[in-house]
């Protein structure tokens, strides 16, 4: 028996014979060409085939990943249009009298390299999608089909690294796990693997030799090992430890339908975080009581220009539809910082986390706030809406942001168009600053959640991109939980209910510390649902 180690990045057991991932080999040797004008033909024709097969694919993956990750096809699509990807293709085309196929090798894999020497993590693993890109297009010109990348199965499938298109594009059905030799925990495939139940190790290194092809093996996606040619103690034990895992898995599923309450019996109200419509149904699947946090600002991503009211509205319409009488928490655009879109012309700035993003763009673009707030108050007439302001830091903005928000309002009354008066106008407690003055906050909102992944971020003064600052940041300071317990005092001295809606809602180990400290609401990962909900009981 080997035992290999790696990084297990999705949960779950799996056992059958591995098979190292076979690509189609691509036709990229340097084979020279007459007429340059007619490769470059060449090579844009195969970038609209490319541009409408991932049209297709993101429209189909919304079902399988959600909307929210199916949004990394259009990024691919966008990659296709980008100048800094053609026009070297096209400059070595035409300079070095060469074929399209070599050309698109050659300049996807110094732009994939170029991506994978950054320091920064996130841009780091974007050298997958040049890759990616640049694959799906040379397979188009030498008329090879990305579907023959598909090994018979079932099958532990392996290789170096899996693109987001192979990993969207596995049957679940032939494909029991996923093993790689390299690979990031919070690459596009991993987030893929997990939303779509497939265990998942990366990071084995060169240990995963292309030998060990064919041979069975079993292996637990949650403690990244692989055990290759297991002896029959192991898998008895995997065996067990999957059954036990079921057991669970049963056993929280009796929570169900019920409400969530302490031993006490003190309520404690458990809803999703969601991104997009989609999710809505992750929500409902997941059994939540209503949505703490719905990021709005991810239907202005992924796109080239601000989508206009009327498409916001049907978002918001659909997602309150699909929650019927549950509250959606629709919180206001917050863009910036991490999350920046190119058309809304963001300034450089040296320090975006502390720079112009969230309420700070929407109070000094009324009029883009405004179309937000409309789209919302149409909506609401649809079901049981509430807003909120993301990073408010002072009294002066919650009252600027309430008073655009009554002038929305007016906006659609003179204009006949039904909408809700009384819909809740709360606010994300994420700075240090409003949990210190949430007296003051509580008497002019209707409910506060706290953002606990910004708080930490904003208390400790660490960014939370950044991987390397990880062993320094405890997410359990001190500091912090009393500015949550602050908040949550400040809420209920003020009549408003106050939640979490930042991932150490999901913290397991302080699900006794919320529950005590009479948190009202914790919004989590759907997934999360169940098992909040039985634990809470026991507190
Ligand atoms: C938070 O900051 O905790 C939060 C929920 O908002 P986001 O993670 O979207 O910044
Ligand atoms: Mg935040």
């Amino acid at each position: 028996m080997i035992t290999l180690q790696g990084k297990g990045v999705s949960a779950g057991i799996a056992k059958g014979r591995l098979s190292f991932l076979k690509r189609t080999s691509l036709s990229v040797e340097k084979r020279p060409v007459e007429n340059a004008g007619e490769e470059v033909e060449r090579f844009n024709a195969a970038r609209e085939i490319a541009a409408d097969q991932l049209d297709a694919l993101s429209t189909t993956m919304v079902d399988k990943v959600g909307e929210e990750n199916a949004l990394l096809f259009e990024i691919h699509r966008m990659i296709l249009e980008d100048t800094d990807f053609c026009d070297p293709v096209i400059e070595i085309i035409k300079t070095e009298k060469v074929c399209a196929e070599y050309a698109v090798n050659t300049a996807g894999s110094r732009l994939a390299q170029e991506f994978a020497d950054m320091d920064d993590e996130y841009m780091k693993a974007r050298s997958i999608d040049m890759y990616d890109v640049s694959r799906r297009v040379i397979e188009i010109l030498s008329g090879e089909d990305q579907a023959a990348a598909q090994n018979g199965g079932p099958v532990i499938l392996a290789a170096d690294d899996f693109t987001p298109s192979e990993t969207a594009q596995l049957d679940r059905g032939r494909v029991l796990a996923l093993v790689s030799r390299q690979g990031a925990a919070n690459s596009h495939t991993a987030i893929f693997a997990r939303t779509m139940g497939i265990p998942a190790i990366i990071s084995f290194g060169e240990f995963l030799s292309g030998d060990l092809s064919g041979k069975q093996a079993v292996l637990d996606g949650e403690t990244g090992v692989l055990y290759i040619d297991p002896e029959p103690e192991i898998i008895r034990e995997l065996e067990e430890k999957e059954e036990r895992q079921k057991r669970e898995k049963a056993k929280l599923e009796e929570g169900r339908g019920k409400p969530t309450l302490a031993k006490n019996g003190r309520p404690m109200k458990l809803c999703a975080n969601i991104g997009s419509v989609n999710d809505a149904d992750a929500a409902l699947a997941g059994d939540a009581e209503g949505v703490g946090l719905f990021r709005s600002e991810f239907l202005y991503l992924g796109r080239n220009d601000y989508p206009d009211e009327d498409t916001q509205m049907m978002s918001y319409r659909k997602a309150l539809e699909k929650m019927g009488n549950r509250q959606v928490v629709i919180r206001t655009l917050d863009i910036g910082a991490d999350k920046q879109a190119a058309y809304f012309e963001l300034p450089e700035e040296e320090n975006p986390a502390l720079g112009m993003r969230a309420i700070r763009i929407c109070l000094t673009r009324p009029d883009l706030f405004k179309t937000q707030l409309r789209a919302i108050y149409r909506a609401s007439a649809y079901g049981n809406a509430a807003i909120m302001f993301p990073m408010i830091s002072s009294l002066d903005e919650l009252r600027r942001a309430k008073e655009l928000a009554k002038a929305a309002r007016e906006e659609l009354a003179a204009k006949g168009i039904p909408f809700r008066q009384d819909v809740p106008v709360g606010i994300m407690i994420e700075t240090p600053a409003s949990a210190i003055i949430s007296d003051v906050l509580a008497r002019e909102a209707d409910f506060f959640s706290i953002g606990t992944n910004d708080l930490t971020q904003y208390t400790l003064a660490m960014d939370r991109q950044n991987d390397s600052i990880s062993p320094f940041c405890d997410t359990h300071h001190e500091a912090i939980l009393r500015l949550i317990r602050l908040t949550c005092e400040n809420a209920h001295k003020a009549g408003i209910w106050c939640g979490i809606c930042g991932s150490l809602g999901a913290d397991l180990a302080l699900t006794k510390t919320f529950v005590d400290m009479e948190i009202d609401e914790l919004s989590v990962e759907p997934s999360r649902i169940l098992k909040l909900r039985a634990l809470v009981a026991e507190c």
